[in-house]
């Protein structure tokens, strides 16, 4: 008997939601007839030991299916960051020096919060075993929250720099995307990952790119660049489940680096904080 599973989810219920969802659980059901039985039983020890820290890819359209180990790394590298991202929030908004600062600090903050809160919710529903539909519902919301996210961490730098006005013209274009992205997700959630993946970098690398020239000052820039680095070889690892075990953990681990980075950026170069940060390549671009 597994430990905190409360059901196998039923692949009946559910079935009548709109677009296709996914079999979430196919993988562990899988496991649990008996052939997956008298598989366990004929492997040696050290390759079923390893079986606890990776589960077989996962087929074209379906969700991949964690084992245990990989659910519990899920929620914690998420979960931990929860509350420090309440603290940057309010490290902000006490730092604003003006209303449009405060806004800003709000926007962003929620994002941060919303990333961490959301992927803890959907990581944990698929642990504790709820039902297909509040685990698909979560789903979306997860990936949907990355393309906020991603418009939400440059919303301060498109914002609070003094730059020309085709600047702020990106910083709507962006939150169009994020609504299309929504919209993306839940019509073909899963059905073209490379495509999802390809939106994701799309939207977290142009925009800087179009961007940067139409500001009075590059200050800050590198750190962001920096920033998008950690996340772009992070993506090598989104892209790894079934492969490298706890391969999801280990790209929300640099999702928090990533997000540490720009958030320090952020506060030391747009908030004026008092923070003292070591991004010593910066000091050497002019002002
Ligand atoms: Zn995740």
């Amino acid at each position: 008997m597994e430990l905190s599973r409360r059901s196998v989810p039923n692949v009946t219920d559910d079935s009548d939601n709109g677009p296709k969802q996914h079999d979430y659980g196919a993988h562990r059901r899988s496991e649990r007839n008996g052939h997956g039985k008298e598989h366990a039983t004929r492997v040696p020890g050290i390759k079923r030991n390893w079986r606890r820290f990776r589960n077989r890819r996962a087929c074209p359209g379906e969700a991949y299916e964690p084992t245990d180990i990989e659910h519990v790394a899920n929620i914690c590298t998420h979960a931990i960051s929860i509350i420090p991202a309440m603290c940057a929030m309010g490290y902000l908004l006490l730092s604003a020096p003006t209303y449009l600062h405060a806004i800003t600090a709000v926007i962003y903050g929620c994002s941060l919060i919303a990333l961490f809160g959301v992927s803890t919710a959907f990581h944990s529903a698929c642990y504790f075993g709820m039902t297909r539909r509040v685990k698909f519902t979560l789903h979306i919301c997860d990936r949907a929250t990355i393309y906020a996210f991603i418009a939400c961490s440059y919303s301060p730098w498109l914002l609070l720099k003094d730059a020309e006005l085709y600047v702020l013209v990106v910083f709507f274009v962006l939150w169009f995307m994020v609504f299309g992205g929504a919209v993306y997700q839940y019509l073909f959630h899963e059905k073209y990952k490379h495509f999802e993946t390809f939106l994701y970098l799309f939207m977290g690398i142009i925009p800087g790119v179009i961007c940067v020239p139409g500001m009075a000052d590059s200050r800050g820039i590198m750190a962001v660049a920096q920033g998008g680095a950690v996340y772009v070889l992070g993506v090598v690892f989104f892209k790894m489940d079934g492969v490298i075990p706890c391969a999801h953990a280990i790209w929300h681990l640099f999702v928090v680096v990533g997000a540490s980075w720009h958030f320090l950026a952020v506060a030391h170069y747009l908030y004026a904080g008092n923070l003292d940060i070591p991004l010593a390549a910066e000091q050497t671009i002019p002002n």
